[in-house]
């Protein structure tokens, strides 16, 4: 099986036709809502700005087995960086409170992106993703997407990482084109992500497919809404 064929973009691989939204790649059927969505925030005063998009296995690769041996802070539940655990069991649970497994991370669909609110942010802010700004400078921007995520007017998104579903901390800056995510994720597969990770170098290979099945109830499939 040739990992970079057509049949594994949803899982990060091969090389996607999608469109540049700035410097971010973004699946080409979300773009006509997004600008829907980007008008309608920015007649209340807010102005869209994608902080994170379209992201390849293999950067999601190198993230998780940077994590893995230390040259990426890994952090705690509690955001405090922590020691690299010994056990490949923990590390590989540890690596997950702030990092998606490759292959299975929404990023890799196109059709979610990070976003804040540019005209919230201080001049020379670098923004970092936390609860901490969404509560903070960005509260009046997600207290509206809320509004507009619970109306009939959300052209097709809503965040998808919300506290009670699955086992990923929330994240109220991830929003997600669901229509367009459910297509690609009606292809996906167990067995092909398993096939994956038995061709690739990743760090906690042996736990992470001695695992999979709980791993998918837990970190995967919660998120295919
Ligand atoms: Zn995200």
């Amino acid at each position: 099986m040739n990992l970079s064929s057509a049949d594994y973009l949803s899982y990060g691989l091969g090389t996607p036709d999608f469109v540049d939204v700035g410097e971010y790649k973004v699946h080409r059927d979300v773009v006509p809502y997004l600008e829907k969505l980007s008008a309608l925030v920015a007649s209340h005063g807010f102005s869209l700005r994608i902080e994170s998009a379209y992201r390849s296995f293999e950067r999601q690769l190198s993230i998780w087995n940077r994590k893995a041996c230390g040259k990426l802070p890994l952090l705690s539940a509690e955001g405090v960086p922590m020691p690299v655990p010994s056990d490949e069991e923990e590390l590989m649970y540890a690596i997950l409170t702030w990092s998606a497994l490759p292959g299975a991370s929404r990023h890799h669909l196109g059709t979610d992106l990070d976003i804040v609110d540019a005209n919230a942010c201080p001049e020379n802010y670098e923004v970092q993703l936390t609860p901490a700004e969404c509560d903070g400078m960005f509260a009046p921007f997600h207290s509206f997407l809320d509004q507009v995520f619970g109306s009939d007017s959300s052209f097709g998104f809503n965040r998808v990482f919300v506290p009670g579903r699955g086992k990923i901390r929330p994240e109220r800056w991830h929003i997600a084109h669901l229509p367009t995510s459910r297509q690609l994720l009606d292809k996906f597969s167990l067995d092909a992500l398993r096939h994956i990770y038995e061709n690739t170098e990743i760090a906690c290979k042996q736990v992470i497919l001695a695992r999979l099945d709980s791993l998918a109830e837990e970190y995967i499939y919660p998120y295919f809404i």
